[in-house]
């Protein structure tokens, strides 16, 4: 079990900077998302959005932000569960805490913030007659190591970037990729979509347009999946994995069942230290609510400098804290 001062759920802007408020007052984090990715809403819908509201930045972008936050927070030593939705939490202040994944994943802590923003993204998923039978026997909805596909026959379905990026990615790793998407144009970047035409017409993809897929089979395992089409009819390809890349909606997920007040989807708190109704329970950024509150990486920002003061009680019980500018004490690394 991995053992920290305060573990994180949510490695989004808020979640991240989180580690650097904490870290300023000598307390480790481990983060965990269920993304396999760090950035949240920024890396997963607008990377590439300018943000125009972000003190001392006139414009960044959404993706350089999070690289900035994660070089901001690198002296701090965060260590990282990713790609594992958080199920469970168990304990209380006085005995600690345990955050455990839907994987099995635990952590031991003294504090947990949540950081959860919307929630988890949830994938899309197609309709296709027992398709969660084959989750985790060959059907996923992210590619959290690329490595898995290794040798392997893969087919992708969708038109986004994840469906394109992930199909000139996988190109070069999978023994054979097939893309299957219900239009004939890609909704995704045109250039990563050209790429993708161009990887057909030199014979290193497999690309069924105007197609869906209508029927998966295996015995334990995929094997076949059934694609049709208007024109032609069915087709059936083997396959050792299905990626259906629909996009990404955000639920509440697991965090309502925690014992926490929940008001309007979201986590009610104290707004002097963004406590919730549970002590060690701290809720920042999108995930939580109070009377003004603003879905703002600026305030999340400000949250996670409230929490941490008020989170040392906590991680240190007997010492007292004195409050110190960066610019006086300087950032001293773990
Ligand atoms: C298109 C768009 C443009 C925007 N533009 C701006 C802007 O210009 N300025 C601005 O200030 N804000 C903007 N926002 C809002 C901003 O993105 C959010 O305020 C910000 O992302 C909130 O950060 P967060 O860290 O609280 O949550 P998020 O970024 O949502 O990250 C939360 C993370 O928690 C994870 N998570 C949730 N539940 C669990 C669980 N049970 N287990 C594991 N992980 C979990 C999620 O996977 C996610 O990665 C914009 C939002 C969108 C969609």
């Amino acid at each position: 079990m991995h053992t920290t001062d305060i573990c994180v759920i949510g490695a989004g802007p808020v979640g991240l900077f989180s580690v650097f408020e904490a870290g300023l007052l000598k307390m480790r984090c481990h983060l965990m998302d269920a993304l396999p990715q760090v950035g949240g809403q920024l890396s997963e819908i607008y990377p590439q959005k300018p943000i125009y509201d972000i003190p001392g930045y006139p414009e960044v972008k959404a993706q350089q932000l999070v690289d900035n936050l994660m070089q901001q927070i690198a002296p701090f030593q965060p260590s990282f569960t990713l790609g594992e939705r958080v199920a469970q939490i168990q304990g209380n202040a006085a005995d600690g805490f345990t955050v455990t994944t839907g994987d099995g994943t635990a952590v031991s802590c003294k504090v947990i913030v949540i950081a959860g923003g919307l929630g988890c993204f949830e994938p899309r998923k197609p309709v296709i007659e027992r398709l969660e039978d084959f989750e985790g026997k060959g059907v996923s909805y992210i590619v959290k190591d690329p490595e898995l596909f290794r040798d392997k026959e893969i087919i992708l379905a969708g038109g986004g970037d994840s469906a394109l990026d992930w199909t000139i990615l996988l190109s070069g790793i999978a023994a054979k990729v097939t893309l299957v998407h219900r239009g004939d144009t890609f909704r995704g970047a045109p250039d990563s979509a050209e790429k993708v035409f161009r990887l057909a017409k030199d014979g290193k993809i497999g690309l069924v347009l105007k197609s869906n897929i209508s029927r998966i089979e295996g015995n334990g395992h995929l094997k076949n999946v059934h694609i049709t089409d208007d024109k032609n009819g069915v087709s059936i390809l083997n396959a050792d994995h299905l990626i259906p890349l629909f996009g990404l909606s955000p639920k509440l997920g697991p965090i309502a069942d925690w014992g926490l007040q929940i008001e309007k989807s979201a986590i009610a708190v104290q707004t002097t230290d963004y406590a919730t109704n549970i002590p060690g329970i701290y809720a920042i950024g999108d995930i939580n609510t109070y009377p003004g509150k603003l879905k703002l990486i600026l305030c999340g920002f400000h949250e996670a400098a409230m929490m941490a003061q008020s989170a040392f009680r906590y991680v240190y019980p007997d010492q007292r804290l004195s409050f110190k500018y960066t610019t006086v004490n300087g950032i001293h690394s773990f």
